[in-house]
């Protein structure tokens, strides 16, 4: 198996090849390498200077339309970019500003929304956090109390969110409060905010991982006053706001890219460690590596179904749930790879690169929760495709 992303998508046009020449090229000359290769979790500030680097070159957001300062790219230029990038070992920028708000800023925002926040989305300039899950609410986000009620221009929100990735970054949430809690059913009294972190009466507080980062924050909101133009997309409309995102979350947590740079550094361990010279260990490798080339061309084609809107319900679901599995599988196998040094905090060296591999395998860990957890997943293709009835 050629273990060059490039070549994994092969039928690139004559543009499509000379834009990623034109992409590696840049990539190569820019990418920050204290960056690169990094196994420790980037903070948003350390991140921003490579953000506003490709913001300066037109690449920050290539799905943005033009009048927006996006490019305005084919799905094929998307997938480029994104590759080269995740090639040389440099990160992407976190998603919630480009990926999740400011699209939905696009479609559902008003003018004075959009002049507002999409340029310092666009430059990396301002950092968001989507404030969705609290405490009891979290596959069942539709059960969320934290309330808001209208007091003449701002809604009063007092309540509590938890999990919020870069929360404590941030300086602004996307969030989804109750409006209507006399609403049935329950998503219908939901409304989205955007909410200035800095606000008095929100304190926040960093949450430490098993994995011993703070990705995490939690917030409290006491009586936290927000304009009503802060509204998006109309009161108890929120519902509606936060299902344009999730498709698009789910194709990026089941990314093949994880079970691509796994399995090639278990390939590579292997032979250092020994554990190459076992039959069993080679059957699971090959094994594992003819599922991802078939998911690879899946998702290749959901993705191009996903950008022209003519995706069917289950294929989020599924490559959420397939990409998700497939690197969780790739990560034990590295576990395997590593034999006795696996469990190890330290990094074990791999041809003048570096592995955590403990560290890898809990990073994978968190892929069954993200985007809607497996089993949720698992009950909307089996309801809203198979159309099974309830247990
Ligand atoms: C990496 C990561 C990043 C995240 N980032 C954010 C963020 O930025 N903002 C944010 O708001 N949230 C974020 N979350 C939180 C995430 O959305 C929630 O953890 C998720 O929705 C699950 O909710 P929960 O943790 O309350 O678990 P629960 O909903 O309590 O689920 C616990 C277990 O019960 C199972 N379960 C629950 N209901 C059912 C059912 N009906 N049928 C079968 N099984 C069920 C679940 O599958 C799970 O295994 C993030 C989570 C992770 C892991």
């Amino acid at each position: 198996m050629n273990w060059d992303i490039a070549s994994l998508f092969s039928d690139d046009t004559a543009e499509d090849r000379q834009f990623r020449a034109e992409v590696r090229d840049w990539v190569r000359d820019n990418a920050p390498p204290e960056l690169c290769h990094q196994r420790h979790r980037i903070a948003p500030p350390e991140l921003k200077p490579w953000h506003h680097k490709l913001y300066e070159r037109g690449w920050a957001a290539p799905h943005w339309p033009k009048q927006y300062g996006g490019m305005g790219a084919t799905l094929m230029q998307q997938i480029i970019l994104f590759e080269e990038i995740v090639r040389v070992g440099a990160p992407t920028p976190y998603p919630h500003g480009l990926n999740f708000i400011g699209p939905i800023i696009i479609q559902a925002g008003t003018e004075e929304q959009k002049a507002r926040f999409l340029p310092g989305i666009l430059s990396g300039d301002s950092t968001w956090c989507q404030g969705y899950s609290e405490a009891g609410a979290g596959s069942d986000l539709a059960s969320l109390q934290t309330r808001a009620v209208l007091d003449g221009d701002h809604f009063v929100v007092n309540g509590h969110k938890m999990w919020t990735t870069n929360g404590h970054y941030a300086d602004w949430m996307f969030a989804l409060v109750r409006t209507d809690p006399e609403a049935k059913p329950r998503h219908a009294g939901i409304t989205m905010l955007l909410i200035d972190m800095k606000s008095p009466g929100l304190t926040v507080r960093p949450i430490q991982t098993l994995k011993g980062d703070s990705e995490f924050a939690e917030e409290f909101f006491d009586n936290v006053r927000v304009p009503k133009e802060n509204m998006l997309g109309g009161l108890n409309q929120g519902w509606r706001i936060a299902g344009m995102v999730l498709g698009g979350e789910r194709f990026t947590t089941g990314h093949p890219r994880y079970a691509l740079v796994y399995l090639r550094q278990a390939r590579q361990l292997a032979k250092q460690t020994g554990a190459w010279d076992d039959p069993g260990f080679r059957h699971r490798l090959t094994t594992l590596e003819i599922d991802l080339l078939g998911f690879l061309a899946y998702y290749r084609h959901a993705a191009k179904l996903h950008s022209a809107k003519a995706a069917p319900v289950s294929m989020a679901p599924v490559i959420k749930i397939a990409g998700g599995t497939l690197a969780q599988r790739s990560a034990d196998l590295l576990m395997q790879a590593a034999g006795a040094q696996g469990p190890m905090i330290d990094d074990i060296s791999l041809s003048g690169d570096a592995v955590n591999v403990a560290s890898e395998l809990f990073e994978m860990r968190r892929v069954s929760v993200g985007s809607g957890t497996t089993e949720v997943n698992r009950t909307i293709i089996s309801k809203r495709v198979l159309e099974l009835p309830d247990a």
